[in-house]
């Protein structure tokens, strides 16, 4: 019975887990942009380089505008 419930307790810890990391990935992604089929960028409508498609597949920008935002962020603080 222990076992069980143990295996019970950890269910709902690793669904609790998914759930926080779902809403914590939810503030990060933002809808993309997309033209012609091709996943662009949200800020200056360049197209997303496969490479960075392929290695940040929830990117909505290119690395030029991700930057200038990652920099405006920080100002902020
Ligand atoms: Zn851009």
């Amino acid at each position: 019975m222990d076992d069980v419930d143990r295996a019970k307790e950890r269910e709902l810890e690793h669904r609790r887990l998914s759930v926080e990391s779902e809403l914590a990935s939810h503030v990060e992604t933002e809808a993309p942009l997309i033209i012609n089929g091709e996943r662009c960028c949200v800020d200056c409508r360049e197209q997303i380089p496969m490479e960075r498609l392929a290695a940040r597949p929830n990117s909505v920008r290119c690395i030029e505008c991700k930057e200038i935002r990652e920099q405006k962020q920080k100002g902020y603080r």
